[in-house]
């Protein structure tokens, strides 16, 4: 079920005022220095452990995704800049584009990346689970990385794609046989776009603090790729093709809302 067809069944998905993924065009945004302002004695803190072991990857029908077991997930905090409150890893997952040119889902000054890596966290001072925290206001932050394309393979990303074949179609699980370090699947420069937007696949909720880093990571296309080899059908499905060859949803109105762009 594709975004032509998400208004339909959610509404919200064209009559919402504060959906995304959104164009994040440096010459509207509100330009604040890192170290100046708000962002000064309380400045975004991104806090994970070391290693992240034993994780899962699974294919959801929609591309993969990583979920956080709650133990881990307890070592991970998420505060300051633009949150009121404090937040916690519970997923990460990917967005890609049939090609090298599409994928992303924010774009910059209309320009797209080849994918983006999102990372899911809920709000746990005023929520006692994801599943309460995810439809309503300050519930999660999310914040995304986009994929550019280097000489060089993505060593974290290539733990994760080790295990990708096996999870080739809908519902498959697999355990990641190396540690991941999540820490290197972020930008060296946090300098970072925020605002306030939705879940970029149904039910659409708007309850998500976007915190979007300007500056990519960079892998190889063999890597994006291989992302294209997973299936959105099931095993007993799979004689009818059914490849995952773009998971995207296009930049949606930004509305009255205001994107600041910290620059660290
Ligand atoms: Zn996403």
């Amino acid at each position: 079920m594709g975004p032509q067809i998400w208004p339909q069944k959610f509404p919200i998905a064209s009559a919402g005022k504060k959906q995304s993924p959104i164009d994040l065009n440096a010459t509207t945004c509100v330009v604040v220095k890192g170290d100046q302002g708000v962002h000064v004695e309380n400045g975004l803190k991104v806090e994970y452990p070391k290693q992240f072991p034993e994780l899962t990857v699974q294919n959801t029908g929609y591309g993969w995704k990583v979920d956080i077991p709650d133990d881990i997930g307890r070592q991970t905090r998420v505060s300051g800049g633009p949150l009121s409150h404090v937040y916690r890893l519970t997923q990460f997952h990917c967005h890609w584009g049939k090609d090298l040119n599409v994928g992303s889902e924010h774009t910059v000054n209309g320009k797209s990346y080849a994918a983006e890596l999102h990372f899911v966290h809920w709000n746990t001072e005023l929520f006692s689970s994801p599943a309460d925290a995810m439809p309503s206001n300050n519930g999660l932050t999310v914040l995304g990385v986009f994929l550019d394309i280097g000489n060089e393979r993505n060593e974290e990303l290539e733990k994760l794609l080790q295990n990708i074949c096996l999870v080739k179609y809908k519902g498959e699980k697999c355990k990641i046989a190396h540690n991941v370090d999540v820490t290197k699947l972020f930008p060296d420069n946090k300098s970072y776009y925020t605002y306030p937007g939705s879940l970029t696949t149904p039910p659409l909720w708007e309850s998500v603090t976007w915190i979007v880093y300007s500056t990519p990571i960079l892998c190889t296309a063999d890597q994006i790729a291989k992302f294209r080899d997973m299936c959105y059908v099931t095993r007993d499905q799979s004689l009818i093709g059914g490849e995952l060859l773009e998971n995207y949803r296009l930049p949606q109105p930004i509305n009255d809302r205001t994107v600041t762009f910290v620059t660290l």
